[in-house]
């Protein structure tokens, strides 16, 4: 049953207890009451009847009206007396008697009154005399009934006086069972199970969440006390997971490779994880609830206090800074990140840093490595660039400054046709596009420079990323001097060193050219091959000096006897060529062949010495019967051998029939 029925049930077993005892007492009561007032009402009709019992005797003698009036009154007291209403069944028997009984003397007193009013005849006084004795009689018998009435009222009264103890004894009896039953029921109901209740929850507020109340009552406070080992299991069983999710945590915090920590509003660390053993050699316990002033130190707070005031505030901070850990330089990367209650309040915040001196380190390393390529790319004498696919410079080196008179700065995003300006970007403009396609270019140009034209030779390699091209790479180089130097050595090449004379590279190109040019203008030209005679004896009896000097005198003596348009060339040794481009005739050749023999018949001072030198010429004709110049040649060679072996110090015309001419 619910405390709450049983509390009402008893409260008005309680009310009707009490009105039950109310009852009770209120009959007692009543009823002795009515015992007392039947006892005086006893009284005052005895006193009467012994009144009346008086007055007869004495207006029995001496028939005095006053007597008459007074047993009268006394009489009417009586009747007075009786005629109250009856309160005690008990005494009413007697009363009625008594009742009955005074109505007979009243009339049995008239007739005593009337006859004493009568003349004093002796048959009236004997007829008085009865009648004084049947009141007598009367008023005695009055008396008897009066006493039973008497006793009949006290015994009434007496049991109205004793029902009156019974019945408070049996309210004060109840009085007392409702007032016991009451603590009872709350003790073993309220109290008991409350206690319980209050040693569990103890139990709760010292963390131990097994406690249980185990109550089987059926009442409220037993559904209280499974609601609250409901809680407490469900608690326990909350707690439970958090430990674990709070052990999770923990693990994960401790095995990250940062330094976590926990800082409340006065600035105290409440959590550490365990970076800050393996990190700094620190135990937790030496950190945790000390103040971040007195762990950092001065200096180090100092540098902290901005970001700490900022994370107080409510704001997210991240900075970097250094500390010496372990005796070694090393940089973090911390975060501040605030802690909010559930009002929005900030009850603190998580610092968490990072360890990035190795990336600190590789930045560093890759800066200085940045800046000793700049150094090395500025001071190339060549362009170096970086231009992105909308032709803009997003990189340069210093020569552009030196090249162009711009600063390296400002060119930065600047359009290339803008910088190199319209004239140099068209040429290039292909080329640059073609590498923004895709396509490794190179392109060699003469550009129009402020200090001249230049040979400039530009290569541009695109970049890059998953098949996208980003921009290409410009490497500009100025290779003037090269192309000077090469051009050099192509005509040191294309030349005989020793005479002047072009050698035999240049002399092949030129005799394709002429049998070209002979092809094309229909006009004949001559090959006419020359060899000094006996040129080793001079070489062997003047030394190669001399031979050297005889060379050159040769050579100068060739090239003034054939026209400038006819090319005069060294072979090798003592052999030399000449193209006579173009001849009219056959004659032409022969006339050149004998001219040569004489010119080289004149004396050659050589070393203080004069020297009988004479040669001998084979001489080729173009057109003939040859289609190339290795048969043209092979033909001139011939001819020459024949000439040589005619005698020497002649020519020989290799015609289609032999000729040999001697020069006279
Ligand atoms: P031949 O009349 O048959 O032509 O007889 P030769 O002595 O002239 O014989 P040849 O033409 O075969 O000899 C050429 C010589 O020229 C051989 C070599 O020692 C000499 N010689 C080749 N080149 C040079 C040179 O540059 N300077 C000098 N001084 N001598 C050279
Ligand atoms: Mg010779």
């Amino acid at each position: 049953m619910n405390i709450r029925t049983r509390v009402l049930v008893s409260a008005a077993l309680a009310v009707a207890a009490t009105f039950c005892c109310g009852v009770l007492l209120w009959i007692g009561a009543s009823r002795s009451v009515a015992a007392d007032a039947e006892q005086e009402r006893v009284q005052a009709a005895s006193r009467a009847i012994a009144g009346l019992v008086t007055l007869t005797n004495e207006y029995a003698l001496h028939s005095e009206p006053r007597a008459a009036e007074q047993w009268q009154r006394q009489h009417e007291a009586l009747v007075l007396t009786l005629s109250a209403p009856v309160q005690s069944g008990e005494s009413s028997a007697a009363r009625l008697a008594l009742r009955t009984s005074i109505g007979e003397l009243r009339a049995l007193f008239r007739g005593l009154t009337e006859l004493t009013a009568q003349a004093a005849a002796p048959l009236t006084q004997r007829r008085r005399d009865l009648l004084v004795d049947q009141l007598l009689a009367r008023t005695q018998a009055l008396t008897d009934a009066a006493y039973r009435w008497s006793r009949e009222a006290a015994s009434a009264e007496q049991a109205a006086r004793h029902g009156l103890r019974i019945g408070g004894a049996g309210a004060l009896l109840l009085l007392l069972g409702a007032a016991l039953a009451q603590p009872i029921v709350v003790w073993r109901r309220v109290l008991r199970p409350l206690a319980g209740l209050e040693r569990a929850a103890a139990a709760v507020e010292r963390g131990d969440l097994t406690a249980r109340c185990a109550s089987t009552a059926r009442d409220e406070l037993g559904r209280v006390a499974r609601r609250f080992d409901a809680m407490t299991l469900a608690l326990g069983e909350r707690s439970a997971a958090l430990h674990h999710s709070e052990q999770r945590l923990r693990a994960i915090a401790d095995n990250l490779p940062a330094l976590i920590t926990q800082v409340d509003a006065g600035e105290h660390y409440t959590f550490v994880n365990d970076y800050i053993e393996r990190g700094f050699g620190v135990h937790r316990d030496a950190i945790t609830g000390k103040s971040m002033r007195e762990i950092c130190g001065a200096r180090q707070y100092a540098e902290y206090a901005p970001h700490i005031r900022a994370a107080l505030q409510g704001q997210q901070t991240a900075f970097e800074t250094r500390l010496v850990v372990r005796g070694a330089l090393r940089h973090f990367h911390s975060n501040y990140i605030p802690e909010l209650g559930n009002a929005g309040e900030v009850r603190g915040f998580y610092a968490i840093s990072f360890d990035v001196t190795e990336r600190k380190e590789s930045e560093m390393r890759q800066a200085a490595s940045e800046q000793r390529l700049r150094m090395i790319a500025d001071n190339l004498p060549v362009l170096i660039a970086y231009i992105d696919s909308g032709q803009r410079y997003r990189y340069s080196n210093a020569t552009y400054e030196k090249w162009f008179g711009v600063q390296a700065e400002p060119l930065e995003g600047r359009l290339v046709v803008d910088t190199v300006g319209a004239e140099l970007y068209a040429p290039h403009r292909p080329f640059i596009e073609r590498a923004l396609a895709g396509e490794r270019v190179e392109s060699e140009q003469l550009v129009p420079l402020p200090g001249g034209a230049r040979h400039l030779h530009a290569l541009y390699v695109p970049h890059q990323e998953n098949g996208v091209t980003l921009g290409l790479y410009s490497l500009i180089t100025d290779v003037t001097e090269i192309r000077r130097s090469e051009a050099e050595l192509m005509r040191l090449a294309r030349i005989d060193s020793l005479t002047g004379l072009p050698n035999r590279r240049q002399f092949d190109e030129r005799l394709v050219e002429a049998m070209a040019r002979s092809r094309r203008t229909r006009a004949p030209l001559a090959l006419v091959f020359l060899d000094i005679d006996h040129f080793k004896s001079i070489n062997d009896s003047l030394g190669h000096a001399a031979g050297d000097a005889v060379l050159k005198e040769f050579a100068r003596r060739l090239k003034s006897t054939v026209r400038a348009t006819d090319t005069v060339a060294r072979l090798a040794g003592d052999e030399f060529v000449i193209i006579l481009d173009p001849i009219h005739a056959d004659a032409d050749a022969e006339h050149v062949a004998r001219k040569i023999t004489l010119a080289v018949r004149a004396d050659f001072p050589i070393g203080g010495n004069t020297l009988k030198v004479t040669t001998s010429i084979g001489v080729a004709l173009f057109p003939g019967d040859t289609t190339s110049s290795g048969e043209l040649m092979a033909r001139a060679d011939t001819a020459l051998y024949e000439a040589k072996s005619a005698g020497r110090d002649g020519y020989s015309l290799a015609r289609s029939t032999r000729h040999l001419a001697r020069v006279v």
